[in-house]
């Protein structure tokens, strides 16, 4: 499909590296040339389409690398399909989720991927990718990743939590580290120590403690540092590279940048529930806490200023959603009287790009900061770039216009991802996608989906662009 010739004019490029008054031409699905407004040569360009983005800021749109849609757990589903997860990130400024695959339990990677293609394929509005999460680590799925590699699933997630679902033990751990270190793959890793935490929650449940806040007290802020710290320490032994997911925890962070200090290929994630929510949240009384259940769990406000530090040192270097949305009423509801059921996750993939711009108003991250952790790294760090990330001659022309200066409140009543609450209920943020370009497809303007399911395509993926 090609959509002519657009150009992009009178509007500020930002890109992880620039700020500058440029225009931009798009030929069909690419970018394939920038030149200052106004100059002879952007004069000069004829297009069929013509896109003013002026007072307008002209971004890269979102890589979110961490979304779950239709993720089963806990017996129900994520409530957003790629459909409409797709759909409600275009919304917000992303134009490239990776999401998860889930192997199974008892089944090969390969089931696993085919299945997840088969959710994605023909539904997403925009690009995806995928992740593929091992929770049967035997020497077939150790072989198979090297296969899945060369067909563009280059990361691979693990977790020291979920036992009995998810959860791989030490020994598996480092046999998967071993693996990746030969083959180019990344581990991803859920650090927590999930064997230590049930004994405690089941010691919870036994003292009547079943209320929603007690996820968030006996997911221990050391039993994420303490599992951060052996999953370096694993890593090290396999000399295989590292990316943390979701750090929530001050000490996560303190173990994260010791590993950095030593120069050691250690990369962590965080999320933006982490950064503006707490355990306030999950205190709300009347069972609302639940809507702010997730693990890692939301922390003490106090962590919050460690988790902007590290954003701003590097020892955080991307900021994904970990989308993973349940309503509250009919999934969130599971867990009334046993904290435990409750489904682990938060809707987000439509709010981090205005999050984070937030963010940058409120003096935490520079402009460039916020294109480099919510594009252009997350891009880098999973293969993506440059098609992916940054605005250039031969990128797609994954773009967003950017309205710095729009004010809204943030509200189920208006959001579009399909779940019953926002996290952010009644937040007032400023900044906002105006128009959101898909590979030189408007796919929102002003308010109005114009994309449709099925134009996003499957991209493959090289290794991690940061190895050394
Ligand atoms: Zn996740």
């Amino acid at each position: 499909m090609t959509h002519g010739r657009t150009v992009i004019r009178n509007g500020l490029v930002i890109t992880a590296a620039d700020e500058l008054h440029v225009d931009v031409l798009i030929d069909g699905e690419r970018v394939v040339a920038l030149a200052a407004t106004g100059s002879p040569e952007a004069r000069a360009w004829q297009a069929d389409a013509t896109i003013d983005a002026t007072d307008c800021y002209v971004i890269p749109g979102g890589v979110d690398a961490h979304t779950h849609m239709e993720l089963p757990f806990g017996g129900t589903f994520a409530s957003d399909t790629f459909e409409t997860g797709t759909r409600a990130a275009a919304f917000g400024g992303t134009t490239t989720i990776v999401d998860f695959a889930v192997q199974s339990v008892g089944h090969s990677l390969r089931e696993g991927l085919d299945a997840w293609h088969a959710k994605a394929q023909g539904n997403c509005a925009i690009d995806y990718a995928f992740h593929m999460i091992m929770s049967d680590v035997t020497e077939q799925s150790l072989k198979e990743m090297d296969l899945l590699v060369e067909e563009g699933v280059t990361s691979f997630k693990l977790f020291m939590a979920y036992p009995g679902v998810f959860y791989s033990d030490d020994g598996r751990i480092l046999r998967a580290m071993q693996r990746s270190a030969g083959n180019g793959g990344l581990i991803m890793m859920h650090a927590e120590n999930g064997i230590a935490i049930d004994v405690l929650v089941e010691q919870a449940l036994a003292a009547g403690h079943t209320d929603p806040r007690y996820h968030g007290e006996v997911r221990r802020e050391l039993l994420e540092a303490e599992a951060t710290h052996r999953a370096i320490q694993l890593a090290r032994v396999a000399g295989s590279p590292l990316y943390v997911v979701h750090v929530s925890a001050e000490q996560a962070v303190t173990e994260l940048a010791q590993a950095r200090d030593l120069g050691l290929n250690v990369f962590g994630e965080t999320c933006p529930q982490y950064l503006f929510l707490s355990t306030d949240n999950l205190a709300e009384p009347d069972f609302e806490g639940a809507k702010y259940v997730c693990s890692t769990p939301l922390r003490p406000k106090e962590h919050q200023a460690a988790l902007w530090r590290g954003l701003r040192t590097n020892d955080l270097s991307v900021v994904s959603t970990d989308h993973c949305p349940f309503c509250f009423v009919g999934q969130k509801d599971l867990g009334r009287g046993d904290f435990s059921k409750i489904p682990n996750g938060l809707p987000g993939v439509e709010n981090r790009m205005d999050l984070l711009h937030q963010a940058h108003l409120d003096g935490h991250i520079s402009r460039r900061r916020w294109i480099e952790l919510a594009c252009a790294t997350p891009a880098r760090m999973f293969g993506l770039y440059p098609r992916k990330g940054t605005i250039a001659p031969g990128a797609d022309a994954d773009i967003v216009i950017f309205d710095p200066r729009e004010r809204y409140t943030m509200s189920a009543a208006t959001h579009h991802m399909n779940v019953d609450y926002s996290a952010y209920e009644g937040r007032q943020v400023t900044g906002r996608a105006r128009t959101v370009l898909s590979r030189g497809a408007v796919v929102v303007d002003r308010g109005e989906y114009l994309g449709h399911a099925g134009h996003g395509t499957f991209v493959p993926r090289a290794t991690c662009q940061y190895l050394h």
